[in-house]
């Protein structure tokens, strides 16, 4: 039987966990991972890795709820296994707060994160400027931990990495069967995609290994997540930035926010900054695409646009892209490979 050759341009948590993702489902296929950017120097690197959902404005809630149930499940696995400590992931429980009661007080996530309930009035206590907020346990990913542990698992199911940079998807053509784009802000150029743009997020990591739960301000913009090796403290939402350098009056703001939440993080040491450029779009592109240039064709599966929220949705994205690619080997299978369509 003839093996498909895929390519999967990214090697971010989407183009990881795509690849993996095929190569364990599809067994006729090999799998190649091509990217100018591994871990540690990937977006996917930078992320706090918390299982919140980010709302995608223009996909349907209930296909963006079945994606973080997925992933939640997918990661519960593992994190009730042995394999844990060396994926990096963990539960955390913590508050999400807010200044204003918030319209909906019960997020469509609610019943997919553990034990979600409103703060108590002694809980809030801790918050006097807040009004309201909900408690609830969660799942977090040490990010360059699960990166390297995804790369190891592709490896040992003998998928290959290659670093390249891609300047046009036609480059793989002759090699490639199939090319699946997980190039996360890198599509804005590889497929003119305007559609999307950068949401620049700075952070702070810092070492403080007595905070054990996580504070999230109901806006999304100041947050403490407690990790394995280091705290993350946020953050900024800069639309359609491309600065990917530290700004110390970001780093001020970060760290002024956060201390007011939790004053003993003004005890906090070894701090670094990172940034990185969430790949927004109103809604992620899952889609298959037959590419065409003259009589030549390209089959190429879409997996990417996942803004400030890939933690939380990726094994459910995996899933969708892998059986997008299932189909595309089902129509060369059926036209045959020689006349590639
Ligand atoms: C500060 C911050 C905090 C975040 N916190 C969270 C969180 O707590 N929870 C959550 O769910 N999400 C969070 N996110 C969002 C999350 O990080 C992203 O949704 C996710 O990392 C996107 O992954 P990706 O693989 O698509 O992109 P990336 O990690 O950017 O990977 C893209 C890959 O494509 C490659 N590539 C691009 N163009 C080319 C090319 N032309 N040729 C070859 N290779 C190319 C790159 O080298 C890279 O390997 C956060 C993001 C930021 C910035």
């Amino acid at each position: 039987m003839v093996k498909a050759k895929i390519a999967i341009v990214g090697a971010g948590l989407i183009g990881l966990s795509t690849a993996v993702c095929v190569s364990e489902s599809i067994s006729n296929c090999s799998v190649t991972v091509i990217a100018d950017r591994f871990t540690p120097n990937t977006t996917s690197d930078v992320a706090a890795g918390m299982l919140i959902p980010h709302v995608y404005p223009d996909t349907p809630v209930h296909q963006q709820k079945q994606w973080f149930r997925e992933t939640f499940d997918h990661l519960s696995v593992i994190c009730n296994s042995s394999e844990a400590p060396e994926a990096g992931i963990h539960l955390v429980s913590g508050w999400q707060i807010f200044k204003m009661i918030p319209d909906e007080k019960i997020p469509f996530w609610s019943d997919v994160v553990l034990g979600f309930r409103s703060m108590t009035p002694e809980e809030m206590k801790k918050f006097p400027q807040h009004q309201f907020g909900q408690a609830f346990t969660t799942l977090k990913c040490d990010c360059p931990t699960y990166l390297l542990w995804l790369e190891k698992r592709l490896k040992e199911q003998g998928g290959q990495v290659q670093a390249r940079k891609i300047e046009n998807f036609w480059e793989l053509h002759k090699d490639y069967d199939i090319v699946v784009n997980c190039s996360g802000i890198g599509s804005n150029k590889l497929v003119s995609d305007q559609g999307m743009y950068p949401i620049r997020g700075q952070v702070l990591k810092v070492h403080a290994p007595w905070i054990s739960h996580f504070i999230r301000d109901g806006d999304g913009l100041t947050y403490i997540y407690p990790g394995i090796h280091n705290v993350t403290l946020g953050g900024t939402r800069q639309k359609d930035d491309w600065n990917l350098s530290p700004d110390p009056s970001d780093s001020k703001s970060i760290f002024e926010r956060c201390c007011a939440l939790e004053p003993s993080l003004q005890r906090a040491q070894d701090i670094k900054v990172r940034v990185g450029l969430r790949p927004f779009r109103s809604a992620m592109r899952l889609q298959k695409e037959i590419m065409a240039r003259g009589s030549e064709k390209l089959l190429v599966v879409h997996n990417y646009g996942h803004g400030g929220g890939g933690f939380s949705v990726h094994q459910g994205t995996a899933k969708e892209a892998t059986q997008m690619v299932q189909e595309c080997i089902t129509m060369l299978e059926t036209t045959g490979y020689k006349a590639k369509l």
